[in-house]
């Protein structure tokens, strides 16, 4: 493997019609060591001619990828797998240090990805066709699932290898080929899939990868050869992206930003729950779509909840993602990092019960790179920024309320509905949580709910624009379109001219 593109010094590039490529333009982004607070190395941002270049070498890659057999397709997705298997610690070794999340973490991460390959492989059996034999006058008729052609993909700086993983394998299993344009802030990961997909024996330009920021990705929305888009991300960009795509007459899945709630009755394991809590409100720093950031602590409980958090939270280790032992690493950006201290600095004023100050004890390596310490807010309410907004920092906020309904209540009027889960210890509270409540994955006793590559994984409201969840069957879905042929042979019943509407007696 050369992972020549991947070198301290080098220019991060794209991948196009099967080779790196430094693009024909001269602007360039920021790639940090969130760890160090420095910049590592500039990556090319795409021209609109790069984007034309990549859509160009896909069309012409989909003439035979679009053709060959699933077996054949699932064949280079099984060579994948085992590359991807092989080099899990390289590419977790590159998101730890342009995103900053702890080393196992990212090894998670690079497992959540390789099951969605492994879905994938079974390609040959999720595109059989339906049939009705002899539906009338010797014809046979069958539905068969068709790809769709050049479809793309725009992935945010959070998960730079798994949300890529969430499309890739699907799109190209089922026969398209494919344009990625991840995140600039944590680029290499996806470079390093081109190069395994090269090695597995995917044809040259059936998958590229395009650099960039808000030019390349408008290039891709407006190309008319770009059949379909996926996208993750913010909120914001997500509704951009679904307008922008369906104006151009392309086929969108938008997933958008959260805020996920985690209810805690007055007899759920407490211990538990805690522990839960800690783990999804501050691993990754915060910075993931199915964080909890809002703990819903429902009648005589909270009080005991909070304490255990803060007794957990103080213990925590942050620091840098390669070190032994971390529990937390960095945000990905300094900008970033100060926003999430504006949130803190917005939720005092607010009046929250400030309990743990994340801007405080940042000395030494912390002051250098781009930390926040675990952060927690008590008697949070539904009118406050920290409650409405998305931080995506290690900022848990506690809401007090008085009963089961109220939680609901408050869950069901946000905006967001991404994740969700009810710590309890009674099966009728958790099947009136997942009869009631309006969100598109829900745990019960389990705080990240993801769902595991055989199913599809997808908010409701704002978290999601458009009619699929990613991956799984949904993923066959969104990445084919039906074909419905009748098929009659000579000799078979063929009644002469007819001018009435076919119909069978
Ligand atoms: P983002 O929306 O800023 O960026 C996502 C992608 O869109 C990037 O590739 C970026 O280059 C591009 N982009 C940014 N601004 C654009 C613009 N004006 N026009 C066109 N393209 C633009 O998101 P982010 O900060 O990279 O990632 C964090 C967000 O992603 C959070 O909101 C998080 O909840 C969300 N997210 C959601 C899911 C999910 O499954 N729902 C999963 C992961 C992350």
């Amino acid at each position: 493997m050369s992972l020549q593109f991947i070198n301290a010094a080098d220019l991060v590039v794209h991948w196009i019609a099967g080779q790196a490529d430094a693009g024909g333009g001269t602007r360039r982004g920021e790639v940090f060591a969130p760890a160090h607070g420095r910049i590592s190395r500039p990556v090319a941002l795409a021209e609109r001619a790069d984007v034309d270049r990549a859509v160009a070498a896909a069309k012409a890659a989909f003439v035979e990828w679009g053709t060959a057999a699933p077996q054949r397709r699932a064949r280079v997705m099984f060579a994948f797998r085992d590359l991807v298997e092989k080099y899990a610690r390289d590419i977790a070794a590159l998101i730890t240090a342009e995103h900053g999340k702890t080393l196992p973490d990212a090894l998670g991460e690079v497992q959540r990805g390789l099951e969605v390959i492994e879905f994938a492989c079974g390609i040959p059996q999720l595109l059989k066709g339906q049939h009705s034999h002899g539906i009338g006058g010797g014809i046979d008729h069958w539905s068969q699932r068709m790809p769709l052609g050049v479809t793309a993909g725009i992935t945010p700086f959070n998960f730079p290898f798994m949300v890529p993983m969430w499309m890739v394998p699907m799109a190209l299993a089922c026969g398209n080929t494919f344009i990625l344009k991840p995140s600039e802030r944590d680029p290499s990961p996806s470079l390093f899939a081109a190069e395994l997909l090269h090695e597995a024996g995917l044809p040259d330009g059936a998958f590229n990868v395009v650099q960039g920021d808000k030019e390349a990705v408008d290039a891709l929305l407006e190309h008319p050869d770009v059949q379909a888009v996926s996208f993750v991300g913010s909120t914001p960009i997500a509704k951009y992206i679904q307008a922008q795509g369906i104006a151009h007459g392309k086929r969108v899945q938008a997933l958008g930003g959260a805020k996920n709630h985690m209810v805690v009755m007055p007899d759920a394991d407490l211990d538990g729950a805690a522990d839960a809590l800690i783990g999804a409100a501050y691993g990754s720093a915060g910075e993931r779509c199915m964080a909890i950031s809002v703990a819903v602590a429902v009648g005589s409980c909270a009080d005991e909840l909070v304490a255990r958090v803060v007794e957990r939270a103080k213990k925590l280790k942050v620091g840098a993602g390669d070190t032994a032992d971390v529990d937390m690493g960095p945000l990905v950006t300094g900008i970033h990092r100060d926003k999430v201290a504006g949130y803190i600095a917005a939720g005092v004023k607010e009046g929250a019960t400030l309990v743990l100050d994340g801007r405080e004890g940042l000395t030494g390596q912390l002051a250098q790179g781009f930390f926040i310490n675990p952060t927690l807010f008590d008697n949070v309410t539904a009118g406050m920024s920290i409650y409405r907004d998305e931080i995506f920092g290690p900022v848990l906020c506690v809401v007090r309320v008085p009963t089961f309904a109220a939680a609901v209540d408050l869950i069901n009027r946000n905006s967001f509905a991404n994740g969700v889960a009810c710590f309890t210890r009674d099966g009728g509270t958790a099947q009136a949580f997942v009869k009631t409540i309006e969100v598109g994955m829900v745990g019960i006793n389990v705080p990240i709910p993801v769902p595991m590559a055989w199913h599809s994984f997808g908010g409701w409201k704002a978290s999601l624009f458009g009619d699929h969840h990613i991956y799984g069957e949904e993923g066959v879905r969104f990445y084919t379109r039906y074909k419905s042929i009748m098929q009659r042979w000579p000799g078979s019943g063929s009644k002469g001219p007819e001018f009435v509407m076919p119909v069978n007696e």
